[in-house]
């Protein structure tokens, strides 16, 4: 038994009163339980247990098996913002979806940090804003699964990158490229100046908003393309394509 820290990233109804939720912990990293009688309000599940519902959780691990039993969980904090506004419930949506495909292995609980400051900064980010937070949520989800892009330096041959100059960026080579090399890289596409320094703000934690949604747009489809590229199960990325598909739902409707 341990408890630890954790947030729900997916949530289902299984049989009559249980549920089977996928969890970001901090402690075990993303791993999947079954509450029994959770659909029942109230006792050991207080309020429920909501998407996108941070709380403290008390999961029985089974080290044979995929699916724990959550014994446990006390609701810290809902995020009610999210449900309020369609961009902002596809953008969370998206993001959970790359958490859900993250492994048990989390170094220190990083990428359950990351989820919850980024759900935390969209539930309250104007419509504007929204699509950035997510994106450079989604970015710093990269950099705790252990896929930091190279920036500064070109991604093949750590030849230096002037900021003022505009690069390629190839998802496999795993950032920008000077140019000799992106000759040799057939998918990578041009990364403005501005746009790559964007990237180097958003890594530093600052909160950069471009105004063009055509940037914003561009930003949104390179982080799918690298994430793509570095999550190992091949699987597209079926909530981030439709959110992109709509994109993002930045008309705030
Ligand atoms: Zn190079």
């Amino acid at each position: 038994m341990i408890r630890t820290d954790a947030l729900v990233l997916h949530a289902f109804d299984y049989r009559e009163t249980s549920r089977i939720v996928r969890l970001a912990t901090r402690e075990a990293g993303v791993v999947s339980v079954i509450a029994r009688g959770a659909k029942r309000t109230g006792g050991k599940f207080g309020q429920g247990i909501d998407l996108y519902t941070s709380g403290a959780a008390q999961i029985v691990l089974h080290p044979t098996r995929d699916l724990h039993t959550l014994a446990a969980f006390d609701a810290t904090r809902a995020r009610p913002g999210l449900a309020a506004s369609m961009p902002r419930f596809g953008a969370a949506a998206a993001l959970s979806e790359l958490g859900m495909r993250c492994a048990p292995e989390d170094g220190g609980g990083a990428i359950h940090d990351v989820l919850v400051a980024g759900l935390d900064a969209i539930s309250v980010a104007e419509p504007e804003a929204v699509v950035p937070c997510a994106v450079a949520a989604t970015w710093r989800l990269a950099e705790a699964l252990g896929f930091t892009p190279s920036l500064a330096q070109c991604a093949a041959c750590d030849a230096p990158l002037g900021a003022a100059r505009e690069v390629r960026f190839s998802p496999r080579a795993g950032g920008a490229l000077c140019l000799p090399c992106a000759a040799l890289a057939p998918g990578s596409r041009t990364l403005p100046a501005e746009a790559r320094a964007t990237l180097v703000a958003w890594a530093s934690g600052a909160v950069v908003i471009p105004t063009d949604p055509k940037v914003v747009r561009a930003h949104q489809r390179l982080v799918r393309e690298f994430l793509e590229e570095h999550l190992a199960d091949g699987k597209p990325l079926r909530a981030w394509r439709d959110w992109e598909a709509g994109g993002g739902a930045a008309d705030a409707r």
